[in-house]
């Protein structure tokens, strides 16, 4: 697998080894590494990618995430270029961040203001900073397994540090401060709270659970999460970072039909052009406006940031959530994801495979058994497991050798494994897919 791989992509090689000699390992982002080498992208349209040696790839990377109207959507493109001629950035108030923030406002159940970051990671740390001097306490409540970036408040409980220890580099003291509970244990949920609930400022999740429902979350718990914050006064984080305008146009909010006090907001909202934002309760984002914590006799709490709402991820942000508010986009992109996973569960049925292809909404993961557990993918059931057999290991070797094997056969699964799709998917991008798996 590795050598038919190395032989299809030479020109991605000779690109891997030069970036080594300018990146440590080679990558800008963790999720990019893998050996003998990543891919390196020439151009991508639509749902398709082209390599530089002019492979051709059905793309199920989609940004990171951003991207759920596919590459180079011609509106998106022509809403920038627009923009492009009349300035990349002002440092000044525009009307295009107005535009953008009132169609998150509309399509945001409990967006009442909102205030714009560069990325997903700034957001969940000002949620966590409103959280904290809203509530005068310090602890953090965070689901194992959860991703909210890499700030050091969120470096506790994340793949490789289920025991709660920090990664490197972030202070140990941290530690105390941050309370963790395995997702989906209720009696867990309910003993913390009782023992801690007072001194909890914020409870952060993924409202699908971790990486975009690889381990789901039942309905129930989330919502007996919303009770018990609301019981002990804790504000509550929805980090949509992923879901927002994926799973439903309002985000998993809508359907779950919970009101979170906070919610961070990223990727698609900013159309694949660098941006995030912290949207919510009136109240709590006032702390953010001098005048008003004033009027309560607070301190406001400092926020800067030279690109956030900047003009080009405004415009790329507002072209993507028309198409999203005003067409059946988001549908299309459920639809096409329910068929693919039904028909990459075929072929494993057909190959007799005890893995199995799972997910809601557009995402697409692959569950591939490396403890070996009498499944069929009929039989599976993801709730019926915890999060430690949910969460692959990065780079176990099946799991690369998987992602190699699609690459050379020209499709590129997200590495966790598996990818979320894009509304530009359609019947020839699914029979690839399930012709390369
Ligand atoms: N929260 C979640 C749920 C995410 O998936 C991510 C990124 N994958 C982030 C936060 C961080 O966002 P960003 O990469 O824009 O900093």
């Amino acid at each position: 697998i590795v050598s038919a791989f190395i032989a299809h992509t030479p020109g991605s090689a000779a690109a891997y080894e030069e970036a080594r000699t300018h990146f440590p390992g080679g990558v800008t982002h963790d999720a990019r590494y893998v050996r003998p080498h990543p891919l390196a992208i020439a151009r991508a349209a639509g749902p398709r990618k082209w390599d530089v040696d002019g492979n051709e790839y059905v793309d199920y990377a989609g940004g990171h995430g951003a991207l759920i109207l596919g590459h180079a959507h011609p509106a998106v493109t022509a809403a920038v270029a627009e923009q492009l001629a009349k300035g990349t950035h002002y440092g000044a108030n525009h009307t295009l961040e107005t535009r953008w923030a009132e169609l998150v406002k509309s399509m945001v159940p409990s967006a009442e203001m909102l205030r714009f970051t560069n990325s997903g990671t700034e957001a969940t740390l000002m949620a966590l900073r409103v959280a904290r001097a809203a509530t005068g306490r310090t602890k953090l409540l965070r689901l194992r397994g959860h991703f909210h970036g890499w700030h050091d408040h969120m470096a506790f409980g994340v793949t490789g540090h289920f025991d709660g220890t920090p990664t490197p580099g972030v202070l140990e003291a941290l530690t105390e401060n941050v309370l963790l509970v395995d997702p989906n244990d209720e009696a867990g949920l309910r003993a913390l709270m009782a023992a801690h609930g007072d001194e909890i400022a914020v409870a952060i999740l993924e409202p699908t659970g971790s990486s975009y429902g690889q381990v789901p979350l039942r309905d129930s718990f989330v919502h007996l999460l919303r009770e018990e914050t609301a019981k002990h006064g804790v504000v509550l984080v929805f980090d949509e970072v992923v879901t927002g305008f994926r799973v439903a146009r309002g985000g998993a909010q809508e359907v779950l039909g919970i009101r979170p006090d906070l919610t961070t907001l990223a990727k698609i909202l900013a159309g694949g052009l660098p941006g995030g934002a912290v949207v919510g309760r009136r109240d709590l984002l006032e702390l953010l406006d001098p005048e008003r914590a004033a009027a309560r006799g607070v301190e406001k709490i400092p926020h800067q940031g030279t690109y956030n709402a900047n003009p080009l991820s405004a415009a790329a942000g507002i072209a993507t959530l028309e198409i999203l508010r005003d067409t059946d986009a988001i549908a299309r992109a459920h639809a096409y994801a329910a068929e693919l996973r039904s028909a990459m569960n075929g072929v494993l049925e057909e190959l007799s495979v005890p893995w199995a292809v799972y997910g809601s909404n557009t995402g697409i993961h692959i569950f591939t058994n490396w403890k070996k557990l009498p499944i069929t993918p009929s039989s599976f059931d993801p709730l019926a497991l915890g999060y430690a057999d949910l969460k692959v290991p990065r780079g176990t070797q099946v799991v690369t050798k998987l992602l190699l094997a699609m690459r050379t056969h020209g499709v590129d699964f997200s590495p966790w494994p598996g990818g979320p799709v894009s509304a530009m998917h359609g019947p020839a991008e699914r029979d690839a897919t399930v012709a390369a798996f």
